[in-house]
């Protein structure tokens, strides 16, 4: 089943009908209501979407428009970066390859994971090159979109007549109170003082797939892979004040070295030391960030967290642009006052560019 967001349900509907986002809403909790809970709430949007006569899914072959659950997707993107090709055994015995990619179009970014001989292709793949994707499909990892490819796909290279503009890298966050913080929101971005941070947890994987693996007498095996030497994944996680509310926030390896400003080499001795991480608590309490992520629930504690995509330091010249963008465009309306920060972000801490998150395969 193709599963599109509900905010992109949300402003498609918007778009089309010249509705406000407060209109849209009323009419898929009035469609909520009359079904009597027993659709969700992107249930519901589909049915509104679809009395209105609109049609949620556009094969443009944009990155934008490539949902979860998609097949035969078509897609003429440039290579941003190829990663290496990695042999791995399959449940069988048998050997089989894969090889990931981040390819871009003027719509976005999306990884491509490429299963068996096609990752071959992947090896001979340079930055820039043009390429069309014929035949993938759309798979979810943790919450993100991912382009598959199999023996059945067929990658081109430089496919005449295709050009692909200029690649939109940036990730178009909103800024929101915690408070006002829901379950839909993805790519939302929070500003707020750390006022607590736990300790770093650590558990194997595949080095393969990047799934959890189980271990029995110090033997490591993955669903799919069989018996493999792990490697350790991190979780970091942290609570954040805005002053609306505080909110538990979750690091994953890449963004926890974002925000302890480290390497992989340093969150090994951190694994293996514990103690050594104490000062380094101590040291982020109090301190001020910028976050993007999206919302999830914790079903089993029963409350939001955010998981971080993105890692900033607060930057007061940034927060105090806002502040007068806000002020001079003043609109009716409570509008929503991040707190400004006391302090200059740190000089130790570089400012990280905009790439993609958690890499699965590399
Ligand atoms: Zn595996």
């Amino acid at each position: 089943m193709i599963r599109i967001p509900y905010p992109d349900i949300l402003s498609r509907i918007q778009q089309k009908t010249g509705m406000t986002a407060e209109q849209v809403e009323a009419r898929i909790n009035s469609k909520l209501e009359q079904l009597s809970g027993l659709v969700s709430k992107e249930g519901a949007a589909n049915i509104v979407a679809s009395e209105l006569g609109i049609r949620l899914l556009d094969q443009t072959g944009k990155i934008k428009d490539i949902y979860t659950g998609m097949r035969g997707i078509e897609n003429a993107a440039k290579v941003i970066e190829a990663y290496e090709v990695r042999e791995f055994a399959r449940a069988d015995g048998t050997m089989s390859k894969v090889a990931s990619m981040l390819i871009g179009d003027e719509t976005g970014t999306i990884r491509v994971v490429c299963w068996g001989q096609i990752a071959d292709t992947i090896r001979t793949l340079k930055p820039d090159t043009t390429i069309r994707i014929v035949g993938a499909y759309c798979r979810d990892n943790n919450g993100r979109k991912e382009l598959h490819c199999n023996e059945q796909t067929k990658i081109q290279l430089n496919p005449p007549g295709v050009i692909v503009g200029e690649i939109q890298r940036k990730v178009s966050s909103q800024r929101k109170s915690m408070k006002e913080l829901t379950e839909q929101d993805d790519n939302v971005e929070v500003l707020g003082t750390v006022v607590q941070v736990f300790d770093l947890k650590f558990y194997p994987v595949c080095p393969q797939c990047n799934k959890r693996v189980t271990e029995e007498n110090g033997t490591f095996t993955c669903a799919e892979h069989n018996v493999v030497s792990p490697e350790h994944n991190t979780i970091l996680n942290i609570v954040l004040d805005d002053g609306t509310d505080n909110m538990r926030c979750v690091f994953f390896k890449n963004q926890a070295m974002k925000l302890l400003n480290c390497g992989n080499e340093q969150l090994q001795t951190f694994r293996l030391n514990p103690a050594t991480f104490e000062d380094v608590k101590t040291r982020l309490l109090g301190e001020q960030y910028k976050l993007i992520g999206r919302v999830k629930k914790n079903d089993y504690f029963q409350r939001l967290e955010i998981v971080v995509q993105l890692v900033f330091p607060a930057s007061a010249k940034e927060e105090l642009a806002r502040l007068e963008t806000q002020s001079s465009n003043s609109t009716s309306g409570p509008v929503y006052t991040p707190p400004t920060p006391t302090t200059l972000p740190r000089t130790n801490v570089s400012e990280p560019t905009i790439e993609p998150i958690e890499e699965r395969i590399q």
